[in-house]
């Protein structure tokens, strides 16, 4: 909100004559930064994201472009009077050139890896954390404060993702800090599964999933809800697992009791076994890629799941929500679980006409009390944002529909409130009448 006028106020403003006292913003006197660091120095006016938390600096902000640093290289960002704000992984060639590691002036050094990894697992749940299978993200990246870097425990096995220069310049602290805090867990081997299109924009060579340490299986079981699932850590997508999906994979369980359920863009079925095992009648799967419909498959197979209660179909899901249209086929329960079609906060437009598609497509298929679980994982899409497109799917739909719940990542994806950027999974559970 713009202010106005000092002293101007709005009617029934709060605040007695106090109110009309000048502003005064008070300035914290800023430490100098450690010696022997580069620094990296802001333009005027600049260090307020920092100062508020925010972890990233864009090449915009800086007075000038440091020279010789090579990528991920640690430097303390100052203000424009050299005042201390940060220590952070520099990137010359990203347009996020920097990325804080802390806002103390500390070293970054391996013990400063182990209690940042320290950390982060103190904010997971103990119970989850000690059984063997356990699959749960341990290191979700800026949000626990280690920029870059994605770590997933599947029982005895760690997935990583070094995403940002200064995860890979430090990934041999990272991954051994990682190994020594999950040793007493069970945890003997590890294995990378770096994101390409995220290193990219880094500037970072692609990295082949390999072996990391001990001797990891190309896939793992691990055990959610008591349903038994075989994780491609080798040949998967991402690290091989949805486990942001957990929450609503168990809110699906809960409400499929007898129904007819679809559920688009599956992968390898997290929500469609969870689906039948909470007894849906019946369930149909899509998504387009056959490796992944072929997990589902087997998966089904090995849990013992009726074949005639699945339908699993490798197709684009605008095509086959198309077809199921105009076959007159209804559901009582749809999953819609897309990829991120905003990547970029460029493509959001685009992206907004997809979900509004794909949205209006599902609806049309909801049968009289039906219900839609629907997802976005853009994080330049806001919650805000998706649920107009949402709206906006409904109203051309002509249906009045309700929302019963917000849905989000499962609790071993914290967001950082400073970092909205991280809050990229929203859901809405909507029902009709
Ligand atoms: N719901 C899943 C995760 C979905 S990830 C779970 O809980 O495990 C998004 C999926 O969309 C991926 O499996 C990808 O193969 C699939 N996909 C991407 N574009 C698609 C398209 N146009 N049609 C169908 N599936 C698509």
């Amino acid at each position: 909100m713009k202010r106005g006028p000092a002293g101007a106020r709005r009617p029934g403003a709060r605040g007695g004559p106090s109110s009309r006292r000048p502003r005064v913003r008070t300035v914290r006197a800023r430490p100098a930064p450690p010696a022997g660091v580069p620094l990296l120095e802001l333009a005027p006016g600049r260090e307020r994201s920092v100062e508020h938390g925010h972890p990233w600096i864009f090449d915009g902000a800086v007075r000038e472009s440091p020279r010789g640093l090579e990528p991920g290289a640690t430097v303390a960002v100052v203000d424009a009077e050299g005042g201390f704000l940060a220590m952070a992984a520099c990137n010359p060639a990203s347009r996020i050139l920097a990325r804080v590691w802390s806002r103390k002036p500390e070293s970054i050094d391996e013990r400063w890896f182990e209690r940042a990894v320290a950390r982060a697992l103190a904010r997971r749940d103990p119970a989850r954390l000690a059984s063997p299978r356990a699959a749960l993200r341990l290191v979700h990246a800026e949000s626990d404060g280690l920029p870059g870097l994605v770590c997933d425990r599947y029982g005895d096995t760690l997935v990583l993702q070094f995403n940002s220069a200064g995860a890979e310049r430090h990934r041999e602290s990272l991954l051994s800090a990682l190994l020594q805090a999950t040793a007493p867990l069970g945890v003997r081997h590890a294995f990378e599964r770096s994101d390409e299109d995220m290193r990219r924009l880094e500037g970072l060579p692609a990295a082949e999933p390999a072996p990391l340490a001990g001797q990891p299986a190309p896939q793992v079981a691990i055990d959610e809800q008591g349903l038994v699932f075989d994780v491609p850590i080798a040949a998967g997508q991402k690290t091989g697992f949805f486990l942001d999906q957990r929450d609503s994979r168990a809110r699906v369980r809960s409400l499929a009791q007898g129904s007819r359920v679809l559920d688009v863009f599956c992968y390898t079925g997290g929500f469609s076994l969870a689906a039948l095992a909470g007894h849906a009648a019946r369930v149909t799967a899509i998504d387009a890629s056959a490796a992944a419909i072929e997990r589902l498959v087997a998966q089904a197979a090995r849990t013992g799941v009726a074949a005639p209660r699945l339908d699993a179909q490798v197709a684009d899901a605008f095509v086959a929500l198309r077809e199921l249209r105009n076959r007159g086929a209804q559901f009582d329960l749809i999953v819609l679980d897309p990829p991120k079609f905003a990547p970029t906060a460029a493509t959001v437009p685009a992206a907004a006409r997809a979900y509004k598609d794909v949205n209006l497509l599902a609806l049309k298929l909801l049968a009289p009390g039906g219900r839609l679980f629907t997802f976005s994982c853009s994080g330049a899409v806001s919650a805000d944002l998706f649920q107009k497109i949402v709206a906006g799917a409904a109203a051309d739909a002509g249906l009045p529909v309700r929302l019963v719940a917000r849905l989000g990542p499962a609790e071993d994806h914290p967001v950082l409130l400073s970092f909205p950027e991280g809050d990229y999974l929203k859901g809405l559970l909507c029902a009709v009448d």
